[in-house]
């Protein structure tokens, strides 16, 4: 069933006027990862219109998006397309809905490195994921070949600053 007040919670959670979209699809055309979504982003918007929550809170697009924010300067409403469906991951999560659990926790593990270290050190994110998801060895050759590469480090590279970067994280959180 659909919920004509979920518009209301969006346009206000958010800040933005989803409202005032009138389907041109510019969204939709320029977002890089669009073959990848289940629902395009001009379509996202309209069912938010339409007030069916289930629908996009269980999308897998809301978790394809990269925040490219491509979208957001194309649109001729200055809709920011890429902080609506932000909005949408948050809810989604508070809400216990999120149809990809696992991209939102690589993302906090990703966050969790960053403050620790103040730039991301990958070996140690990877590995605590896939621990948690009891699937150690399947991207094993992928992995190997970055490290031969250089494109990994075993050792972190931690910044000097690191209690200034947790202070602005913690704030950033609240
Ligand atoms: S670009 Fe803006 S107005 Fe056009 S469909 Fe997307 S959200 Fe709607
Ligand atoms: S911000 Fe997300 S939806 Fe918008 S263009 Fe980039 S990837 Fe696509």
């Amino acid at each position: 069933m659909n919920d004509l007040s979920f518009l209301h919670e969006m346009e206000t959670v958010s800040g933005e006027k989803i409202s005032t979209c009138y389907q041109c699809y510019k969204c939709t055309v320029g977002c890089p990862v669009v073959t990848d979504m289940d629902v395009y982003p001009h379509r996202i918007i309209r069912h938010i219109i339409l007030g069916d929550k289930e629908k996009v809170l269980r999308s897998k697009t809301i978790w394809t998006c990269l925040q490219c924010l491509t979208c957001s300067v194309r649109c001729p409403n200055n809709i920011d397309i890429a902080h609506v469906l932000d909005t949408l991951r948050k809810i989604a999560v508070k809400e216990h809905k999120e149809g990809e659990r696992d991209t939102w926790r690589f993302d906090e593990l990703f966050l969790e490195s960053v403050g620790k270290h103040g730039r991301l050190h990958e070996i140690e994110a990877i590995l605590k994921y896939k621990l948690e998801k009891k699937d150690l060895f399947s991207d094993t050759k992928m992995g190997m070949g970055m490290l031969m590469k250089g494109r990994m480090g075993i050792l972190p590279h931690n910044i000097r600053d690191r209690e200034r970067l947790q202070e602005i994280m913690k704030k950033v959180r609240k």
